[in-house]
């Protein structure tokens, strides 16, 4: 212990603060990039070969229901396997024939429906209707009027903005500190009167050697479109820190979400209230113990010496009495770190002057925050502290600068 008096207090300005329980957040800054919903693409392609006659979509960036057309196209082959299947029911041909050319007529893209129709009416067709598959955005059109298409060409991309992806990258120090299911704040420069909410969705299993980072995606509820697939955003994430040193659980673990509709949140399985599919179940921790749950003791940066090796505060005891406290410490947060050892809720941490105070000590040859077990008078005569053969074996005493 080191005492110091009033006037050496006054001098150093030493000045304290109690450590307390207290909410602790951690906050990475990243930026990331607006994709599409991988889940929510479609391509459309002609299976049989033809020519474009009509295009009803003719432009990207038409929005288009489940069921709308989207393309018709005169096709001669269809007109000779509908044609098929007629003789193959008029003649004394066996079920089977008549089963295969209906196979095929479903393979080329007619539907069941049409199938029914033709077998009922008798009346061929040489033109098919291609129909989009999902509520969308045409994102590409690569089909012109009157144009040639062969089967397996790709006519239109389309893709259902209602929600978007974020990619962001993030450090594997930052890692521990990302979960499934947490809440991430999102903002475009593009849109500067807005704070978009997505949630970690995924975290990529595997690291990027080169960047060393991991990519972890966001999805993000887009319903008026307004972030666009190649926008650059900025994102928050803000983790809590339990008495434990580690991130506090999201809170919606175990619940149920929509992978097209991130933000709804139920407790039991079903399908989801907007698009009807079904929710999927968020993984995770299981909740936390009440003990890990409680806030964490709290010290403010400024109050830690850092060796690399190891914490060191100073802690008053008293008026004008200090002592060295070593601590373990959880992850920094900008302004403090929690103390997972070494101090109790209420002790007087010194704040500033502290660097001071431990020069003191060191020079005295008590322990200090180099000096673990103190060590000979660094400067001038050894009067009192230890001798130099209890000293640290690895600390060189540096050499007097006077000799007599
Ligand atoms: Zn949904």
């Amino acid at each position: 212990m080191l005492e110091l008096s009033d006037h050496a207090r006054a001098m150093a300005s030493v000045a304290t603060t109690p450590v307390e329980r207290r909410k602790m957040t951690r906050e990475i800054r990243v930026v990331g990039k607006v994709e599409y919903n991988e889940t929510a693409l479609a391509i459309i392609t002609t299976r049989v070969e033809g020519y474009v006659e009509r295009l009803f979509v003719d432009y990207t960036g038409v929005e288009v229901k489940a069921g709308d057309h989207l393309v018709e196209i005169y096709s001669p082959d269809l007109l000779v396997a509908q044609q098929e299947l007629l003789i193959a029911m008029s003649g004394q041909s066996n079920a089977s024939l008549v089963e295969s050319a209906k196979r095929k007529l479903l393979l080329w893209g007619l539907t069941q429906e049409q199938v029914d129709a033709l077998v009922r009416d008798k009346k061929t067709s040489d033109r098919i209707t291609l129909f989009s598959p999902i509520k969308g955005t045409v994102t590409e059109k690569m089909v012109v009027q009157k144009a040639m298409v062969k089967p397996g060409e790709v006519l239109y991309r389309l893709a259902n903005l209602e929600s978007v992806w974020v990619y962001l990258d993030l450090y594997e120090h930052e890692m521990p500190w990302v979960q499934y299911g947490q809440m991430v704040e999102v903002k475009s420069e593009a849109i500067p009167d807005r704070t978009f909410s997505g949630r970690v969705w995924f975290i990529n299993p595997v690291l990027n050697e080169e960047s060393r980072t991991v990519k972890v995606l966001l999805n993000i509820d887009n319903a008026d479109h307004k972030l666009k697939p190649g926008m650059y955003v900025s994102a928050v994430i803000r983790a809590e820190i339990r008495a434990n040193g580690k991130a506090a659980a999201t809170g919606v673990e175990g619940q149920w979400s929509c992978p097209m509709h991130p933000l709804i949140m139920k407790e039991q399985a079903g399908p989801c209230p907007v698009c009807k599919m079904d929710l999927v179940q968020i993984p995770g921790a299981s909740p936390a113990t009440p003990q890990d749950d409680a806030l964490p003791l709290s010290v403010p940066v400024t109050a830690v010496l850092d060796s690399g090796i190891r914490k060191l505060v100073y802690v008053e005891k008293s008026k004008g009495q200090y002592v060295p406290v070593e601590i373990v410490t959880g992850p920094r947060t900008d302004d403090a770190y929690p103390v997972l050892s070494g101090l109790d809720e209420g002790d007087l941490v010194v704040t500033r002057g502290n660097f001071l105070l431990d020069s003191q000590f060191q020079i005295r040859g008590l322990p200090s925050l180099f000096y673990k077990e103190g060590q000979a008078a660094a400067v001038g005569h050894q009067h009192g502290g230890k001798a130099p053969s209890e000293a640290d074996p690895k600390v060189q005493t540096p050499p007097a600068p006077h000799k007599h």
